[in-house]
C-alpha cells in the first residue's frame, strides 16, 4: 500500500473521530439534564419563597397567642371575682360582668385572627410538601440522566480512543512532512486532508478537475503529494 493510501486510512479514522467529537458534544442527553437543571432551580426559588411565607406566617400567629393568653388570664381573674360572692354592689356586678364580655370579645376576634393564620399557613405547607414531591421526582430524574449521559461519553470516549491509536499507528508509517501537509490540508478543507481521485473528480469536494490536470496527477511519484486545486485536500488516485 502506498503513501497515500495510507494517509486514506489515516484520513478515515480521523472522519470518525470527528463524528464522534460531534455526538460527544451533541448528546440529547446533556441538553435535558441542562433543561431539568433548570426546573430544579425553579422549583428550589418556589421552595424558597413558600418557606419564607411560612415563617412569616409563623410568627404572625405566634403574636396573635402571645396577645391572646393574658386576655384569658384577665377574663378568668375577672369571671372568678364575678362568682366568688365577694362583690355585693349589683352596679359593680354588672360593670365587671360588662369587663368580661368585652375582654372575651377581644380575646375570641385574636382566636379568629390566629386561625385564619393558621389556615393560611397549612395552606403554604401543603404546597410546600407538593413541591418539594415534585423536586424530588425531577433530581431522581436528572441523576439517572447524568448517568446515562455519562455512559454514553465514555462509549464516545473509548470509541475516539481506538480511533486515535489505529491512527497513530498509521501515522508512524507515514514519510515525515506528509502528516504535515495532510494536517494543513485538512485545516484548509474543514476536515478533509485526503480524498480519492475518482475519475476527473476530488471525492473531497466533489469537483471535477481539468482533463491535463487528471493527466499530469496520475502520472506523478507517490511521495509527493498532489493537491486539489478546488477543496486543497491531497488527491490519491485510484
Ligand atoms: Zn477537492
Amino acid at each position: 500500500m502506498g503513501m497515500l493510501d495510507t494517509l486514506l486510512d489515516i484520513q478515515s479514522h480521523d472522519t470518525t473521530t470527528d463524528q464522534v467529537r460531534h455526538r460527544r458534544a451533541t448528546l440529547p442527553e446533556r441538553e435535558e439534564l441542562a433543561s431539568l437543571r433548570d426546573e430544579i432551580a425553579r422549583l428550589d426559588g418556589q421552595c424558597a419563597t413558600l418557606i419564607n411565607r411560612r415563617d412569616e406566617l409563623t410568627a404572625q400567629e405566634r403574636a396573635f397567642a402571645e396577645e391572646s393568653a393574658p386576655l384569658e388570664v384577665r377574663a378568668k381573674n375577672d369571671e372568678a371575682k364575678l362568682y366568688s360572692g365577694e362583690i355585693a354592689s349589683p352596679r359593680e356586678l354588672q360593670a365587671l360582668q360588662a369587663d368580661v364580655e368585652q375582654l372575651r370579645r377581644h380575646q375570641r376576634g385574636v382566636e379568629d385572627r390566629q386561625l385564619g393564620l393558621m389556615e393560611q399557613r397549612e395552606g403554604t405547607e401543603s404546597e410546600l410538601a407538593e413541591i418539594d414531591e415534585k423536586r424530588a421526582d425531577v433530581v431522581k430524574r436528572a441523576e439517572a440522566l447524568a448517568a446515562a449521559l455519562g455512559e454514553a461519553e465514555a462509549i464516545c470516549d473509548e470509541e475516539m480512543a481506538a480511533e486515535e491509536k489505529a491512527r497513530a499507528a498509521l501515522a508512524s508509517e507515514l514519510a515525515d512532512g506528509l502528516l504535515d501537509d495532510y494536517e494543513q490540508a485538512r485545516k484548509r478543507a474543514g476536515g478533509i486532508g485526503a480524498a480519492r481521485l475518482v475519475g476527473d473528480t476530488c471525492q473531497g469536494c466533489h469537483l471535477s478537475l481539468p482533463a491535463t490536470e487528471v493527466v499530469r496527477l496520475r502520472k506523478q511519484t507517490d511521495d509527493v503529494a498532489p493537491f486539489c486545486d478546488n477543496c486543497g485536500c491531497i488527491l490519491v488516485p485510484s
